[in-house]
C-alpha cells in the first residue's frame, strides 16, 4: 500500500526493473522536487536580490495538468518521492487540489511540501487529511525583529501559527533554517529548543550561494559542522537514510533531533538519488546544473510520452558526478535563485 493512501489496501504498479531511472554512475533516482511557482510572499535576503524579483509571465510556468503529466510518467519510472516546491508553493493557486491528484496517483509513495508556512496554517487540515509524508517549514528565527530583517516582511506570527498547528496535528515536521553569516549562536541555541520540547527534526543549512546576485562563495566562517559540535558536545550521530541531505544527531533529554545540512560543502552527492524541475519546466539533475531538458518545450511541442521517458533517461544517464564537477562545467550567465530552482 502507498504510505499515504487510506482505505482498502490495493497493490501498487511497480515499475519494471529495466525501466527505472538509474544514472551513469549507478544512483537510482527516487526523488523529485518539483517547484510550482516561482513568486513568494517573502522576499528572503539569501533568496531573493535586493533589488526586486523578475517573476516570469503566468504562461511560461507549467499548468497543473502539465506537471502532473511529469509526474505520472517519472513515478512510473520509479521515482516515488514527490516534495512540492517552489517559491511559495502555497502562493500558487490551486496548490492543494494539485496535490490531492498526485496523491491519487499509484506510484507516487510519498508527498512532501517545503513551506515558508505564512498560508499554510490555514490548509493544514487538508494536508493532514490527504495523509502529507512531510513538511518541511523554513524558520530562520524566533525573534520578529530579526525575521523582519531576514524575510523583507513582518509575518512571523503566522508562521509560528503554522508551527503551532503542525505540532497540534502531529503532521510529521522538520524546521529547516539557513543559518546566515550573522546567525548567533543563542539563535542557534533558541531555534535547537524546538527539538528538546517537540519530536521534530531542527535542521541547520549551510548558506549557497545562490541569492539571485551574489554567486561568490559565503563568507569564511568556522564550518557550521564544527559549530553545532561546540555548542551541543553530546550530539550523538544518528543513521538516517543514505540518500539523506541532513545529518541527524540526537541529544540526551531531546524529543527530536538535529539536522545539518552541508549544501554549500557538497558532502551528500556520491548518493544523491533527486531531481528537480523548475517553474517553467527545466529538468536539472543537479542542483548545481542550468538546467539540461526543457520539458516545457518537449510538452508543448507535442512530445509523446516514450519520447518525454527516452529524453530523461538519456540525461540522468549523463550526470556529473558531483555539485563541484557540475559547477565547473556550468557557466552561468545569471545568477540563479533558490526560488527559481525550487529549493
Ligand atoms: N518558499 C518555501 C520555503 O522557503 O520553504 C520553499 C522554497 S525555498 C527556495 C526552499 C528552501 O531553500 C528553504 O528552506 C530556504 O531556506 C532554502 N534556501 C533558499 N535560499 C537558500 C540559500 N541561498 N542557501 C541555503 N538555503 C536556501
Ligand atoms: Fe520565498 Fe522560500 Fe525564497 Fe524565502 S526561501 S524568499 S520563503 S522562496
Amino acid at each position: 500500500m502507498t504510505a499515504h493512501h487510506r482505505g482498502t489496501p490495493i497493490p501498487d504498479p511497480k515499475p519494471r526493473q529495466s525501466q527505472r531511472l538509474t544514472d551513469n554512475h549507478g544512483r537510482p533516482i527516487t526523488y523529485l522536487r518539483l517547484a510550482i511557482t516561482d513568486r513568494c510572499n517573502l522576499r528572503c535576503r539569501y533568496c531573493m536580490p535586493t533589488g526586486g524579483v523578475d517573476f516570469v509571465p503566468h504562461a511560461e510556468v507549467l499548468s497543473f495538468e502539465e506537471l502532473e503529466r511529469l509526474v505520472r510518467l517519472l513515478s512510473a519510472l520509479g521515482v516515488s518521492k514527490i516534495r512540492i516546491t517552489g517559491g511559495e508553493p502555497f502562493a500558487r493557486r490551486g496548490c492543494l487540489p494539485f496535490m490531492r491528484r498526485l496523491r491519487d496517483i499509484a506510484t507516487v509513495r510519498s508527498l512532501h511540501v517545503t513551506t515558508n508556512g505564512v498560508e499554510t496554517g490555514r490548509h493544514l487540515d487538508e494536508l493532514a487529511e490527504l495523509g502529507i509524508a512531510g513538511i518541511n517549514l523554513s524558520l530562520d528565527t524566533l525573534d520578529r525583529d530579526r525575521f523582519k530583517q531576514i524575510t523583507r516582511r513582518d509575518q512571523l506570527q503566522e508562521v509560528l501559527a503554522t508551527f503551532k498547528g503542525c505540532i497540534e496535528r502531529s503532521l510529521p515536521l522538520k524546521i529547516n533554517a539557513v543559518v546566515l553569516e550573522d546567525t548567533t549562536d543563542k539563535e542557534i541555541l533558541t531555534l535547537a529548543d524546538l527539538s528538546r520540547l517537540h519530536p521534530l527534526s531542527m535542521r541547520f543549512i549551510e548558506k549557497m550561494p545562490f541569492s539571485g546576485e551574489n554567486c561568490g562563495r559565503p563568507r569564511t566562517t568556522i564550518p557550521l559542522r564544527e559549530r553545532l559540535h561546540a555548542l551541543f558536545p553530546a550530539m550523538m550521530p544518528v543513521v538516517g537514510a543514505p540518500s539523506s541531505t541532513a545529518r541527524l544527531f540526537a541529544i540526551p533529554g531531546f524529543a527530536g533531533t538535529i539536522g545539518l545540512i552541508e549544501g554549500n560543502s557538497r558532502r551528500f552527492c556520491a548518493t544523491c538519488n533527486k531531481i528537480r524541475i523548475t517553474p517553467t519546466g527545466m529538468l536539472k539533475t543537479c542542483l548545481y546544473d542550468n538546467g539540461v531538458l526543457d520539458l516545457k518545450g518537449m510538452l508543448r511541442s507535442g512530445a509523446n510520452d516514450r519520447d518525454l521517458t527516452e529524453a530523461v533517461q538519456a540525461v540522468v544517464a549523463c550526470r556529473y558526478s558531483d555539485g563541484l564537477e557540475t559547477e565547473a562545467n556550468c557557466t552561468r550567465s545569471i545568477a540563479p535563485t533558490m526560488a527559481s530552482i525550487g529549493g
